[in-house]
């Protein structure tokens, strides 16, 4: 066994590959940039080297950085993660050739299967069932579209090289082809620095699912079951899952089967995942392979007990495997939900910036559930601009899938972050959606259930208890203070309110017994309890249990009341005295400010170009500056006709969420 590794990566993978050396007992080394330079990966490891500028082409992708580093501390091997060099056959070899192990498969099975064309090649001959289409580079638009015609629209344009989602297009007809055959081969040369596309077949309304595979450096390869990831936007996994709810024993060793093929075809000799997209009648296609550890791979470990990173450090060091496929089993159900620093109120904008609150739910067995939380981050910390914005990947485990889906929302509730926006609610919202429930998944969730985009979901009635519940406690608290601290002296509390939740209206009889505030609800002739409080004024997140359930909200003080989220539903609520009710009823509602002639900046970031002046007649549509985060661009667009008075920020200019860039006049 290794008595060093090196982790050429960062944030919460390197922090989890640290975990597995500790329990090893192999010693660590981390390599940092200057952002990441007090970082938890940093803190835990036991040494730590540093190797240039934030953005990772200056850092984390420089192989020579990297191997200086394991020069200077003495390690003898290097995990490279996933995302930067763990997919770069030259980087593999590289690491061969300094006398270097590379905690990986070989770079032949790197090299076979990183591209998406050899390796749809390799798949075919191995007997794998692969998506019908042209298994070869597309010359120009003249040749895509010929060979789009002969497979058949709707067909799917892919960059060769691609990842992450990016260098994707799916084209429904010629005029698609023309436009999108240019735009992917632009993108991919830009992303992956290699222009070369194919096309294949597009399979309408499939699921994603994928077989996690292990092999050996003496033959043996196995499978560890299948992860579902169809919840994705914009082809980017967002929640994944293990089992699949789709298949069935059968599927399952069938789709294992090919993938176990595959594997062995290529010699392959670490952990790796091929990948397919099934439809629903459970048919099955191959996408690709990913020669690496997987970001989902905790939903696998959690079912089978196997701790995935310990298996590819032992197989890099050459142990034969200490299990067959026979020894394998399913145990209960995993579900694990990608928390992104971005806005899902508006449109999933990328929203960086510090952690000021950073509370995650207890890593623990909660009896019907147990939770995972894979993590780089603190409190305090900065989600930066230089790399993902992903600031945790929270799993769920039970029995059962419907056991591991409560625990799932149970553990989001729990989830309390401040500083910057993000999706627990959106992740939440889906937790609760009878679909989700069903099982009924495809590649296409998201955009059927939530398009318009996503603005919360309404209250359910448990909810709407919950959140009177928490409304008339917190009341009671700020009004017993203000009592005792006004000329009335420790009078005694008032019994009778008017809870208003939105446009509804509640008239509740509140009565404290020790600890305890039960909420008789007058109309409805039920009293809800409500205990194990645990809030204090000032303090977002409250906690407590109703009728027995615990539950979790995140309050915010509002003008005159409360703004209280449970779960995606959030409230706007307001206590008052059967009068001031009737009074606020009569009340006019205010109506928020003209903001109209305003353009703001829909997210904080960095404006790229500002390209109109004082003065400029604007069409709606079009184009007034360019603001980019996190390396996204987006274009900031007028949202009608009319002339611009003044112009705000300049090509340069760091900006905040709803910075005004410009107004119309
Ligand atoms: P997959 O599930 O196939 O791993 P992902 O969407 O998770 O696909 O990742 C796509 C690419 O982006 C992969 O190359 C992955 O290694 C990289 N990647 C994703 N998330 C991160 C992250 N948090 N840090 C570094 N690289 C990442
Ligand atoms: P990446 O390397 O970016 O992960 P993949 O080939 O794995 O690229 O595709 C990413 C996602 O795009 C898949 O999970 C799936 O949702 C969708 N997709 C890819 N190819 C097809 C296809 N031929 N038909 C339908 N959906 C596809
Ligand atoms: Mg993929």
């Amino acid at each position: 066994m290794f008595s060093k590794i090196l982790i050429a990566n960062r944030g919460e993978i390197a922090v989890r590959i640290i975990k597995t050396c500790r329990r090893m007992g192999v010693g660590t080394v981390a390599v940092y940039s200057e952002a990441d330079a007090l970082s938890l990966a940093v803190e835990m490891a036991d040494e730590a080297v540093a190797i240039g500028p934030s953005p990772a082409g200056q850092s984390y992708l420089v192989a020579d950085k990297i191997i200086e580093a394991c020069r200077q501390t003495g390690a003898e091997a290097i995990h490279p993660g996933f995302g930067f060099l763990s997919e770069n056959a030259d980087f593999a070899k590289l690491c061969g050739s300094a006398g270097i192990v590379f905690i990986g498969p070989n770079p032949h099975a790197i090299e076979a299967m990183g591209d998406k064309i050899a390796s749809k090649k390799f798949a075919a001959a191995a007997g794998v069932s692969i998506v019908p289409g042209h298994i070869g580079e597309i010359d120009d638009v003249a040749h895509a579209i010929g060979i789009a015609e002969e497979i058949g629209y709707p067909v799917m344009i892919k960059a060769s090289a691609g990842g992450g989602g990016k260098g994707i297009r799916v084209a429904h007809g010629r005029r698609d082809v023309e436009e999108g055959f240019p735009a992917v081969r632009a993108e991919a040369a830009g992303a992956f620095g290699d222009d070369r596309i194919f096309i294949e077949k597009f399979i309408e309304n499939p699921r994603h699912i994928e077989i996690q595979v292990l092999g050996d450096k003496h033959g043996h390869v196995v499978h560890l079951f299948e992860r579902e990831c169809s919840i994705q936007r914009r082809n980017q996994k967002v929640i994944e899952e293990a089992p699949s709810p789709l298949l069935d024993a059968d599927a399952r060793s069938a789709m294992g089967g090919q993938a176990v093929a595959l594997a062995k075809a290529v010699d392959y000799d670490s952990a790796g995942t091929v990948e397919f997209v099934a439809g629903q009648d459970k048919s099955f296609y191959f996408l690709e392979m990913n020669t690496r550890l997987q970001v989902e791979h905790p939903v696998t470990e959690l079912i089978t007990g196997i701790d995935l990173v310990e298996q590819m450090i032992r197989v890099a060091a050459g142990e034969p495997l200490a299990f067959g496929q026979s020894d394998l089993t399913i145990d209960g159900w995993a579900i694990e939900c990608r928390i992104y620093a971005e806005d899902p109120y508006r449109g999933f904008l990328p929203s960086i910036g510090r952690l000021r609150r950073y509370q995650p739910p207890k890593e623990a067995d909660q009896g019907a559930y147990a939770v995972r939380n894979d993590t780089g981050v603190r409190e305090g910390d900065e989600i930066s601009v230089f790399y993902d914005p992903m600031i945790a990947k929270l799993c769920a485990w039970s029995g059962d899938r419907a056991g591991a889906v409560a625990g799932m929302a149970r553990a989001l509730e729990d989830f309390h972050i401040e500083g910057l926006n993000h999706n627990t609610p959106f992740l939440a919202a889906v937790m609760d959606q009878p679909r989700f429930a069903s099982g009924v998944l495809s590649t296409r969730y998201i955009a059927d259930e939530f398009p318009d985009g996503f603005h919360g979901l309404a209250p359910t009635p448990a909810q709407l208890d919950l959140i009177t519940a928490a409304a008339a406690f917190m009341h009671r608290v700020v009004a017993g203070r203000a009592r005792r601290l006004g000329a009335n002296g420790d009078g005694p509390a008032r019994a009778d309110w008017v809870v208003v939740l939105g446009k509804t209206r509640r008239n509740v009889r509140l009565s404290a017994a020790g600890d305890d505030l039960e909420i008789e609800l007058a109309d409805e002739g039920r009293t809800l309890v409500l205990d194990a409080v645990d809030w204090r004024p000032g303090v977002p997140v409250f906690r407590g249990r109703l009728d027995g359930q615990p539950f979790s909200a995140t309050v915010r003080a509002a003008p005159e009341g409360f703004v209280v989220r449970h779960r995606a539903a959030s409230l706007r609520t307001l206590v008052l005295t059967p009068a001031s009710a009737d009074l606020h009823q009569r009340l006019p509602e205010r109506k928020a400010a003209d903001t109209s002639c305003q353009v703001v900046s829909p997210m904080p970031g960095l404006v790229i170009s500002m390209d109109v002046v004082a003065g400029q007649e604007v069409q709606e549509g079009q184009a007034l500056c360019v603001v980019e985060a996190m390396k996204m661009q987006n274009i900031v667009r007028a949202e009608r006709h009319g002339v611009i008075a003044t112009v705000a920020a300049k090509a340069g200019d760091s900006v905040s969420a709803d910075d005004v860039l410009a107004e119309f006049a």
